[in-house]
């Protein structure tokens, strides 16, 4: 639809200015830098940084009845930097110029409601948004779209050239960032380092597939990550970990979606996101405390963060429940199904602490929980959704063990409506189902199999078929008709079909 085609009182809001005042703020010493250079951690003190809109306190200047309508009418508009994530412009980036943005079809995720077999097995009304329907099939591009376009913003304007994009990953993040590295060719290169033999088959040949220079390494996720830390520091690189915060504002967009799709109205919702690095759940709490502030939403959700036996420090640091007695202790990691939250020592965590603070003390109680699933409840409640038509992966499964979870401790009520993050789509994790299926878990995951839950497929070969079609070989004439008959009559005896 023509912007001239709105009503008049949102047509000058459709286009977003660029008025926003960005810095980095470090949450260690609490300075703030300039976001010209591409930073990570503080020059001052080496703390996590978030990025802060100086000039925010504009956006009250319109109500959120008037918010509410330019994202509605925003949906409308045909202009692809506006398409993605960036119908949230103002919340998002609202200093990159409409044509730095990248839009490769990612957000907008949709929102699929459990079945009513599902809901009376979780005892609670739940959806899950299928974050794995983005262009690279995990919610990790919604940051790379903001990360990236705000790149090829400091290209454009000379800021930077000749980048190299470097990231560790568990095997999204690096599908991710070569994916939008690949598009913004010739002028960024990426390189990607992943724990050898840690991710899937599907996660190596993305990147691969993109173009990236990709580096296996011996060690998990955590060993990568201080590797890619220690070239950030020493070479001139750009870091796409989440540890840049430009990916935590792109990742906003999830939660300023599931106000939209609620018609913003969020009381009784519950948000379930599984943690690992814990930058999606600190993505989630700032997106619904911005909303909030500009009382475009009127409740904030509640928001439980679900992490695996395997790998589980947030949630041991939330256990204690003296807030004031917490303390944060990293954890060696066993091996995962949830294999992109295997994480032992959360780059996010300081932001986790801090806008768990924030969000608990805004909501006026305890809003922000997390809980503790096992590998073996993660893979069948996996199964489970997928059998009910889901595409739910691991971290799906995680979740939808996580409401189980939450609702036996007492955390949520039948009366609570869930939103689960199913982060990356079921095919990227394709080999666990088949470890299922076959029995052949490694033992370290320790997972005990439910004959219910397991598929194989069937072949139908009767012996007594003398001649068989082949690739560049078909059967003809009579022979072609004993083969279907033989092979009809047999899955039929399989199936137990009745004649007609
Ligand atoms: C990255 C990732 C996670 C973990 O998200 P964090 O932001 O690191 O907590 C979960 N699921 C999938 C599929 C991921 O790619
Ligand atoms: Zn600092």
């Amino acid at each position: 639809m023509k912007i001239d085609d709105f009503p008049e009182n949102i047509r000058p809001f459709i286009l977003p200015e660029l008025k926003g005042h960005l810095v980095y703020r470090c949450l260690g010493c609490g300075l703030e830098h300039n976001i010209k250079k591409l930073l990570y951690t503080c020059p001052e003190c080496g703390k996590v940084l978030l990025i802060y809109d100086l000039n925010f306190d504009r956006l009250k200047q319109i109500p959120g009845e008037t918010w509410r309508r330019i994202f509605d009418y925003r949906k409308m508009v045909s202009i692809p930097a506006l398409k993605g994530i960036f119908r949230y412009h103002e919340f998002i980036g609202p200093v990159i110029p409409l044509d730095s943005i990248i839009y490769l079809g990612e957000a907008h995720t949709p929102m699929v409601e459990a079945n009513a077999a599902m809901q009376e097995k979780a005892g609670i009304k739940f959806y899950f948004k299928n974050d794995g329907q983005n262009p690279s099939a995990s919610f990790k591009d919604r940051g790379m779209a903001s990360a990236l376009s705000y790149i090829n913003h400091l290209v454009k304007n000379g800021h930077i050239s000749d980048v190299l994009a470097i990231c560790a990953s568990t095997g999204d993040t690096s599908a991710a960032a070569a994916l939008y590295g690949a598009y913004l060719q010739p002028h960024i290169k990426s390189a990607v380092l992943l724990p050898h033999k840690k991710i899937t088959a599907q996660q190596l040949s993305q990147p691969l597939g993109s173009g990236a220079r990709v580096f296996e390494i011996p060690g998990v996720f955590d060993d990568c990550m201080k590797v890619v830390e220690a070239l950030s520091e020493r070479y001139n690189v750009a870091l796409l970990n989440s540890k840049n915060a430009w990916r935590i504002l792109g990742q906003e967009s999830y939660p300023y979606e599931i106000a939209q799709d609620f018609e913003y109205d969020l009381s009784n919702k519950v948000v379930v996101v599984p943690i690992g690095n814990a930058g999606n759940i600190s993505a989630i709490m700032s997106g619904f405390l911005k909303f909030f502030e500009i009382g475009i939403i009127e409740t904030l959700p509640k928001i439980i963060g679900v992490q695996s036996e395997h790998a589980n420090p947030v949630f041991k640091y939330f256990l204690e429940p003296d807030v004031t007695k917490r303390k944060f202790f990293p954890v060696v990691v066993k091996s995962s199904v949830a294999q992109a939250a295997m994480i032992g020592n959360p780059v996010s965590m300081p932001r986790v602490i801090h806008l768990a603070e924030q969000y608990n003390r805004l909501a006026e109680k305890v809003s922000v929980f997390v809980v503790q699933v096992t590998e073996k409840q993660i893979m069948d409640w996996e199964l489970i959704a997928n059998r009910n038509g889901h595409i739910a992966c691991p971290h799906g499964g995680e979740c939808l063990a996580g409401i189980i979870e939450a609702k036996k401790g007492g955390l949520i009520t039948s009366q609570d409506v869930a939103v689960l993050d199913s982060t990356a789509h079921t095919l990227k994790f394709a080999g666990f189902q088949e470890m299922y299926f076959s029995r052949s878990f490694p033992d370290e995951y320790e997972i005990s199999y439910d004959d219910t839950l397991i598929n194989v497929p069937t072949l139908v070969n009767p012996q007594d078929l003398e001649k068989l079609p082949a690739p560049g070989k078909p059967l003809i004439g009579d022979d072609f008709q004993i083969f279907v008959d033989r092979i009809a009559e047999e899955i039929a005896k399989n199936l137990d079909l009745k004649k007609v």
